[in-house]
């Protein structure tokens, strides 16, 4: 066969030849052991907690070798594609603190020498290399149809053999120049196939930088490379612009890995350096004590907004998704309290081989750790800015009054040993609730306090009570009032004589947090009566007087 003639039959329109585009994406100047990485996802709009973590892994990798990390948009398989699917892709990603310097930057943008970054925008690149594998024997157009190909998988079913477009089921294989020329002139629909190079003896070996070796059957399919409207396949499109982005390190979900054989046989047919390979498992779940995969269908927690939504700063979601990513984080975080992300000495080779498990109650605790440490403009600045897209009312409450709302914000922030209520900013509403308009309950009031004695507590503390005190005199004068109404100042003396008082200090601090918030566990009573002022404090021992 003439290859050369074949070339032109199928490919008249390509002027240019693969050394052009070497020319044009040069190797990148980095240093050594630079690696080169990037996140691929295809446009559907939706950002998956996996496909963040996956990003995540990938930018860190290049991060921490001084290298580079860009965004490709996969659209070869138009079904999954949405319109505009790329702008909440590239907006989850930054939300979460993955900045996009090179590659698809938002819709219809991008950044960087090495475009377009849209697979669809590249259809002469890979009409090059598909050329160039023609020229040297390595591809040839195949004419079955749909219907042909499906009855070849239902004898090779029939059969149990291994199903695909190889060997003798390769028709189209050994049509000759004259044969190929007729089908192409009249119109007839075609694909373009690799001449799978694999023998069915040989083996690929390869060093996963996550799961270690693994060793495969090699490839003997006839893959597609260019589907009949010329646009690649997959597997063709990523290995052309995995070289040609000069990707040194292809990171991606462990679900690719059957596909390693092909792409590694890919690469090599067309003269390209085989990339190195991480594959990370899937993010899993417990679900009735039963591991499993994080589900986009039945876990709210799997979507990426779903964080947007509920208030969690991005610095917590990094925080938890570095717990997830390798098992050392959390001793490097206790010796390194204070330090920058991107200070962690990431390693790829410590991601779990089977899934890590993600754990929304460990990400809040991780999340309050992060929150309790930060200062209260920096608090009352993110839940504003969250209020005011997803809890409009509690954005007016707020801002109506910022100075309060940064003092309440403020309660016990300050201390050696912060309090650890804020999770994420939808659950600063009911936080703070008590410090506004609110429906005052006083069912909270332990039952082992008697409400005539808490009565007499609210009428005597009303008449003492002194918004200037200091916290020693408030706490003092809160004291004082134990033995003239049977209490005592003094827990041990309770504990050693219960039945000789009505209760201790604690109990009559209760009365007075009650009174004050509806609760038994706030924080610091003091400041909170400072915050809601004399004439606030005095109505609320009135009401809780008058209710009990
Ligand atoms: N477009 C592929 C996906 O969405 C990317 C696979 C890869 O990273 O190579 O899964």
């Amino acid at each position: 066969m003439d290859f050369t003639k074949l070339a032109e039959l199928l490919f008249p329109d390509v002027d240019k030849t693969v050394e052009y585009y070497e020319e044009l994406y040069k190797e990148r100047n980095l240093p050594e052991g630079a690696r080169v990485t990037r996140f691929a996802p295809s446009p559907t709009g939706y950002l998956h907690i996996g496909g963040l973590f996956s990003g995540l892994i990938s930018k860190l990798t290049a991060d921490v070798s001084g290298g580079a990390f860009y965004l490709r948009i996969e659209d070869t398989d138009k079904k999954r594609e949405v319109e505009d699917g790329v702008s909440g892709i590239v907006k989850g990603l930054r939300d979460f603190g993955i900045d996009i310097t090179e590659g698809v930057t938002g819709f219809n943008t991008e950044a960087g020498d090495y475009g377009p970054y849209t697979q669809s925008k590249r259809a002469d690149v890979y009409h090059c290399v598909a050329k160039q594998l023609v020229l040297s024997g390595l591809a040839y157009p195949c004419f079955c149809t749909a219907e042909e190909v499906q009855a070849i998988r239902d004898e090779q079913e029939a059969l149990g053999v291994l199903p695909g477009y190889y060997g003798k089921y390769a028709k189209c294989r050994e049509l000759s120049y004259e044969e190929i020329e007729e089908k192409v002139k009249s119109g007839i629909p075609y694909v373009l196939r690799l001449r799978s190079p694999g023998t069915g003896e040989g083996k690929i070996i390869f060093d996963d930088m996550i799961k270690g070796k693994i060793e495969m059957p090699e490839n003997i399919v006839d893959v597609v490379l260019l589907k009949t409207d010329g646009i690649p396949t997959y597997h063709f499109a990523h290995c052309c612009d995995d070289h040609f982005m000069r990707t040194t390190h292809v990171i991606r979900g462990d679900e690719w890995i059957s596909s390693v054989p092909t792409h590694i046989q890919l690469f090599k047919s067309c003269g390209f350096k085989v990339p190195k390979y991480a594959h990370i498992a899937p993010i899993m779940k417990l679900d009735d004590g039963n591991k499993r995969k994080l589900s986009k269908r039945k876990d709210p927690e799997a979507a990426v907004e779903f964080y947007n939504e509920q208030g969690y700063p991005k610095e917590s979601v990094l925080e938890y998704l570095y717990t997830l990513a390798n098992s050392n984080f959390e001793d490097w975080r206790r010796a390194n309290k204070d330090a920058d992300l991107s200070q962690f000495p990431f390693n790829l080779k410590k991601m779990s081989v089977s899934g890590a498990l993600f754990d929304l109650v460990k990400m809040n605790d991780v999340s309050k750790n992060v929150i309790c440490v930060k200062d209260a403009d920096w608090v009352l600045e993110r839940t504003l800015k969250w209020a005011e897209e997803y809890d409009k009312d509690f954005f007016q409450l707020l801002s109506a009054d910022k100075a309060k709302a940064r003092a309440i914000l403020n309660i016990d922030r300050e201390n050696a040993k912060p309090r650890k209520d804020i999770a994420k900013w939808s659950d600063v509403p009911a936080y703070v609730a008590y410090f506004y308009n609110y429906e005052a309950d006083y069912s909270v009031l332990p039952e082992t306090i008697n409400k005539e004695d808490a009565k007499a507590v609210l009428t005597e503390y009303k008449k003492v009570w002194n918004i200037d005190d200091d916290k020693d005199t408030w706490f003092q004068k809160m004291k004082d009032l134990c033995e003239p109404l049977g209490f005592t100042p003094n827990v041990k003396e309770y504990k050693a004589n219960p039945d000789k008082f009505k209760g201790h200090i604690g109990d009559v601090s209760t009365i007075i947090r009650v009174a004050m918030t509806s609760r038994t566990n706030t924080p610091d009573l003091y400041e909170i009566m400072k915050i809601l002022g004399v004439e606030e404090v005095n109505n609320r021992i009135d009401n809780m007087m008058a209710t009990l």
